[in-house]
């Protein structure tokens, strides 16, 4: 299998083909995903108030009844009582099982993911035997205890202490984590403590019974803007017993594992933003042709149009590049097996090889998530502002998505930072294309007039083209700043934005150029309007950022030469007109009055 690399998008074309979209789901999948959308649809939408009013027992119900139905267990091994299915599967689940409520989203999100993920990832045998199939029914519920008052985004530096005991049989764990979902209801937690001054956290599994506490206390459930009703409290420990066996992995190695769990948590983090974009869509769509003004549809206004054509957008280019990722995540993860690579090793090698996919889908989901629903609010006016429409909950839950699981920022500096380290350890070769483009912008430019009769023939040229701004930005940057880099945050910021912007904009593309092959350009009108507007829009970003960018560490004829080539590729032949695509999009959503694609 030609499988491509992680970060390596920036550097290669990839054919539609090579590919997952939705519309190949398996028979299996399909039912998977029916069944999972019957379960929010009857047990948890009805009942979204309960959630708000901050019903946390309501939240440990429901989570009962999806263990119950084996959506726990979907990416579990079947010898640790799971159904061992892929990580597509995996996705699929979290996808439409969090479209309804960010607390059971998060719940749900905590436990299997983190909360379970690194016992998955890096247990022993006895720990998996003993522990996953609790958690894989849900009989037991996970949590993962990182964050401390002194120690958010700069998770290494936690102060919780792991002292051996004087018989050597036990850790005592004393010290104060906060922000921990899942903490009034879970029997488990992932807790990270120093040994001694060692550099690094080490991972420990902690069992936690209310009733016999073990040095373990918690704080009130905390006050928060949104997701009411997912359990997040602080959790104090005072020389909590944890028997020596109970380390996860080596001594110090506990940042690896926060950082890999983490990795996992973010894409299934974009899975999350999905279908409750589809929903808040839908709900709007369905109120813009109901809600009439100056005696009219506000669905027939342009503004409006406007909005449900971008949401629609958004939702289905998160769609494009969540799938396309966890695709490739999972064929790296078979080719590993089939290399003879134990499951474990391989699953945590594959998520790993992507990690930059995972902070591009974290930061892209997450702030489309927070567009969306606003833009939820604005078309049901006054009625958008009032507890008793979906629109209210879903735009203040959507608000954490950009918090937790590394925050936006951290997540942006990440994804430059992984991909410039993979280049410096010589596994991406950033520098030879990089060069080639400062050598093509002293050529003179080709005045041929291309063909541009082949769908998206023009597109996949301007996709190219940003490819080459982000290097030629990167190249240079990297040239002027050496390892001194990572101090200029800001350009970081903005060459992350035009990266972002490339997976998303291709993966809309060749999802839609792989529909378009599966039934025909008449019948994908608004999916191909839907895969131009989103590059329109990439286009504009990298424009700002990449000026932003050049201005700020160049000047001269350097500066000219860099701005001169930034506008040469990011110009279009043949400008699509945006506003008649919001118009192809807008119609088909009120045809259909909802999101349907
Ligand atoms: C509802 C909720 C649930 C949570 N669940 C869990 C959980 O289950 N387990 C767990 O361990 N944690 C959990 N967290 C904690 C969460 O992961 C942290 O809040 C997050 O990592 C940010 O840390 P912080 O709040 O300390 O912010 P800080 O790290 O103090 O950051 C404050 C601001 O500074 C920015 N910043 C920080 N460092 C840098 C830098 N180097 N460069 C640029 N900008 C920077 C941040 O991006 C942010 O904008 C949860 C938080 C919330 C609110």
């Amino acid at each position: 299998m030609n499988i491509i690399k992680g970060g390596e998008f920036l550097l290669k074309e990839t054919k539609s083909e090579a590919i997952f979209i939705t519309e190949d789901f398996s028979e299996e999948q399909q039912m998977m995903k029916t069944s999972v959308k019957e379960f929010i649809d009857k047990e948890v939408w009805p009942h979204k108030d309960r959630f708000e009013k901050g019903d946390y027992a309501f939240t440990e119900e429901v989570m009962t009844k999806a263990g119950e139905m084996g959506l726990m267990s979907i990416s579990v091994p079947e010898e640790y009582g799971g159904m061992g299915m892929s990580f597509v599967s995996n996705m699929l689940v979290c996808d439409y099982i969090s479209g309804s409520s960010g607390s059971f989203a998060t719940a749900f999100g905590a436990h299997t993911g983190i909360g379970t993920m690194p016992i998955l990832l890096y247990g022993t045998e006895n720990q998996k035997q003993k522990y996953i199939p609790n958690l894989a029914s849900g009989k037991w519920i996970g949590s993962y205890c990182l964050t401390e008052p002194g120690a958010g985004s700069d998770a290494n530096s936690g102060k919780t202490k792991a002292i051996l005991s004087d018989d050597g049989k036990h850790y005592l764990i004393s010290g104060q984590k906060m922000w921990i979902s899942n903490a009034g209801f879970c029997s488990l937690m992932i807790v990270f403590a120093r040994i001694e001054n060692d550099k690094n956290i080490t991972a420990f599994i902690v069992e936690y019974d209310q009733k016999n506490p073990n040095g373990i206390t918690l704080g009130e459930e905390e006050q928060k803007l949104g997701i009411k009703a997912s359990s997040t409290r602080q959790v104090f420990y005072s020389d909590t017993k944890v028997p020596i066996e109970n380390m996860l992995s080596e001594r110090g190695s506990g940042f690896k594992i926060a950082l890999n769990s983490l990795n996992v948590g973010r894409i299934k983090l974009a899975a999350a933003c999905l279908d409750a974009c589809r929903r808040v869509t839908t709900e709007a769509i369905k109120y813009a042709t109901e809600r009439k003004q100056f005696k009219t549809s506000i669905a027939s206004f342009g503004a409006i149009q406007y909005k449900l054509a971008e949401m629609a957008t958004k939702t289905y280019a998160t769609e494009s590049g969540s799938y396309r990722a966890a695709k490739d995540i999972q064929n790296k993860i078979d080719t590993l097996i089939a290399s003879g690579t134990s499951h474990q090793e391989a699953e945590l090698k594959g998520v790993e090889e992507y990690a930059i996919e995972c902070a591009v889908l974290k930061v892209y989901a997450s702030e489309m998530t927070q567009y969306v629903t606003d833009e939820g609010i604005q078309i049901f006016g006054g009625m958008g502002f009032s507890k008793e429409t979906p629109m209210e909950s879903a735009w203040r839950d959507a608000r954490i998505g950009r918090i937790y699981e590394g925050t936006n920022e951290i997540n942006r500096l990440l994804s430059v930072g992984m991909l410039l380290k993979k280049a410096f350890k010589g596994k991406l070769d950033l520098i030879t294309p990089a060069m080639a483009i400062a050598n093509d912008l002293m050529a003179i430019p080709s005045f041929d007039t291309p063909d541009y009769s082949i769908l998206f023939s023009e597109e996949k040229e301007m996709l190219s083209k940003l490819k080459k701004t982000f290097l030629m930005i990167a190249g240079k940057a990297v040239e002027s700043f050496g390892m001194e880099l990572e101090n200029q945050q800001q350009l970081i910021m903005s060459a992350s934005d035009i990266m972002i912007e490339i997976y998303i904009a291709e993966s809309t593309l060749l999802k839609t150029e792989k529909l378009v092959g599966k039934l025909s350009e008449s019948e994908c009108t608004a999916q191909i309007a839907m895969a131009r507007l989103n590059l329109f829009n990439a286009v504009e970003t990298a424009n700002t950022k990449g000026k932003e960018a050049i201005i700020s560490f160049t000047d001269g004829d350097e500066q000219r030469m860099l701005l001169m080539g930034l506008k040469r590729f990011t110009k279009y032949t043949n400008y699509p007109n945006v506003i008649q695509l919001r118009r192809i999009i807008a119609a088909r959503l009120i045809t259909d009055n909802k999101y349907s694609f």
